[in-house]
């Protein structure tokens, strides 16, 4: 894992600190992630800094490249979202809800590489289709649609060529 999204809060004074990162194709590597295929995308984050938890506003724009589930060619998902997750300190690691996130007190920095991800994708349709998936206006590859809607030709027999070998033979 990269420490490209690691976000060190110990140091940091009580108040509110702006943090950007650029996310990219890596991101979607590193979690074996073959949806994606590639991330253009800008996420910015708003740290609101005080004694007893973290409050984290992220804002993720860009674009995501991914694959049309109609005629499976690369395509444009346009991204801009807003996510909120708030860390509190306790004794060990612990997700207690969506937004929810403990760590324990002796930590000094959040990775947020598996927020970026799962904000992400999670906020990735599950059906994306060229011009009817939100955040997408283009169309579909022609060719490829009209060859999915042209009858399925018969694939000819192939002629055994051994058979035939054995067919010449005089006995
Ligand atoms: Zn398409």
């Amino acid at each position: 894992m990269s420490k490209k999204y690691v976000l060190k809060f110990s140091g940091l004074k009580n108040g509110n600190h702006e943090f950007e990162y650029t996310i990219d194709k890596k991101l979607f590597e590193e979690f074996d992630c073959e949806d994606v295929l590639d991330a253009d995308l800008f996420m910015k984050v708003n740290l609101e800094k005080s004694e007893k938890q973290l409050e984290l506003a992220f804002h993720i724009q860009g674009v995501l490249k991914v694959v049309c589930d109609r005629c499976g060619e690369e395509m444009d998902l346009d991204m801009d979202f807003d996510r909120k997750l708030y860390v509190e300190f306790g004794e060990e690691f612990e997700e207690q809800d969506v937004d929810l996130y403990v760590i324990p007190f002796n930590e000094s920095s959040l990775d947020l590489s598996s927020f970026a991800y799962e904000y992400v994708t999670l906020e990735k349709p599950m059906r994306c289709v060229h011009g009817e998936t939100e955040g997408n206006d283009q169309e579909c590859n022609r060719e490829i649609i009209e060859m999915l809607e042209s009858p399925i030709e018969e694939i000819e027999k192939e002629t055994d060529s051994r058979w035939d070998a054995l067919k010449n033979l005089k006995f």
